[in-house]
């Protein structure tokens, strides 16, 4: 009979304990300020550059695992710290996404390792696709791309908003902006373009004051006549008139250029709401045998003790999934039943309950800023609506397993 193992093997199990290494002694302690703060956490990202975990050899390794499930256990272990600090370190990978998802092998090789920079001149990138009228609705994009024939250029107008790295101009910045190339054809007359560090007519609009991971920067993105060179279209001019006019004969093509790179992430966010669950689940563990509450520790009580065996097992199940889904999308099994988004919506919604059980534990320290649970709580909500919301993830799964097109 064959191999099969839900065991992590000897590379994993380095990668994940370098990761939480990091995590317990550089990301942890610093996370209550970082949250007042409300800043991008450069220092840490610096620290993670100068060991190797902020780079584009880190992050190829982590996805070059066959199994798929390493970049997983980093992603959990770097949110087991601090979410608003894990997105501030990977919230590049957003942009790398964009990048891999629709770029040439070229662009790939061009792009991605400018999007990380050195430890000597650290880079961030940032994926654009949101605006203030088309969320979970991303087939409705008014940002417009026109092609400029005689300069082989792409002139850029729109606004974008919620994205995360958006418009920082403290170091080189790439964004990819996805916008729309022929707007009758909603999401199939859509491409993603990588905009170039300082190119001129980007520029930061609002910067959002958030109810959780708040080191992590999230702003507005004006693009104002941005000007790139034909080569900054992901895929290529030929492969997207190509993709058009199948479009315009009514033929089917491929999924949207910003669905395809949303459903190859959508574990990877599961995996970080997961690591804020565990972090909650763990520390409010350790209290209830530490509080005592008429005379013997507050696990003793029954009502506290399978509060805790439902957050370890509604954890332990959302990472089967999310390990799952990682594994189908590495190894190339087809996903029937929406798994990636079965597992970004189990995971952000146990995430959000589960630290919602340990503010309960720690009672009125749960509460209060002084003890971590508030912050865990409050940086789950965020798994429930970005990357999209609990209800499109539902609507994805619904239509797959249904194959209705449910509205
Ligand atoms: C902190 C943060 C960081 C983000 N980072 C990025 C980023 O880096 N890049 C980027 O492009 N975007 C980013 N986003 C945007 C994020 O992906 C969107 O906020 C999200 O997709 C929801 O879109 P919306 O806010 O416009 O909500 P809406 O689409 O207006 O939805 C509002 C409500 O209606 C529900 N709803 C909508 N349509 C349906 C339907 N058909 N059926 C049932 N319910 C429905 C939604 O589930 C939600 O509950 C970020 C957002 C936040 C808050």
């Amino acid at each position: 009979m064959g191999d099969y193992s839900l065991e992590l093997n000897e590379d994993q199990l380095q990668m994940q304990k370098w990761v939480h290494d990091f995590s317990e002694n550089v990301i942890r302690p610093a996370a209550p300020e970082w949250d007042e703060r409300e800043e991008t956490p450069w220092e840490i990202i610096q620290e993670a550059a100068d060991i190797g975990l902020y780079s584009w050899e880190a992050f190829t390794s982590f996805f070059s695992d066959p199994t798929g499930i390493t970049m997983a256990l980093v992603s959990e272990e770097l949110a087991w710290g601090c979410a608003g600090i894990t997105l501030a370190i990977m919230g590049t990978t957003l942009g790398v996404s964009g990048i891999l998802g629709s770029g040439t092998p070229d662009q790939i090789a061009e792009w991605v390792p400018q999007c990380f920079g050195t430890p000597e001149k650290i880079h961030i990138a940032a994926f654009a696709v949101s605006e203030p009228d088309a969320g979970s609705d991303v087939s409705n994009l008014r940002t417009r791309a026109v092609y400029d024939e005689a300069k082989d250029e792409w002139v850029i107008n729109g606004t974008k908003t919620w994205i995360t790295n958006g418009g920082i101009d403290k170091v080189p910045n790439v964004h990819v902006v996805v916008a729309s190339v022929d707007p009758e054809l909603k999401g199939r007359g859509q491409a993603s373009f990588v905009v170039p560090p300082g190119t001129p007519g980007l520029s930061m609009g609002q910067k959002f004051k958030k109810m959780g991971i708040r080191a992590s920067h999230t702003a507005e993105v004006v693009l104002d006549d941005v000007r790139v060179p034909g080569s900054c279209l992901l895929g290529g001019k030929e492969k997207l008139d190509a993709r058009m006019a199948r479009a315009r004969e009514g033929q089917s093509s491929r999924v949207q250029a910003a669905m395809s790179t949303f459903e190859a992430s959508r574990p990877l966010v599961g995996a970080q709401a997961l690591g804020i669950a565990r972090a909650a689940y763990e520390y409010s563990l350790d209290y209830a045998k530490e509080r005592s509450a008429f005379g013997k520790p507050i696990i003793e009580n029954q009502g506290i003790a399978f509060k805790l065996a439902d957050m370890k097992m509604e954890i332990d199940a959302a990472r089967l999934l999310v390990h799952r889904a990682c594994w189908m999308g590495r190894t190339g099994k087809e996903f029937t039943s929406g798994e990636g988004s079965m597992s970004k919506l189990k995971a952000g919604e146990v995430a959000v309950w589960v630290t919602e059980q340990a503010i309960q534990i720690l009672g009125g320290y749960g509460y209060v800023r002084e003890y971590p649970v508030e912050k865990w709580h409050r940086d789950s909500k965020i798994y429930t609506i970005f990357e999209g919301t609990s209800e499109i993830q539902r609507l994805v799964i619904a239509r797959a397993i249904s194959g209705v097109r449910i509205p």
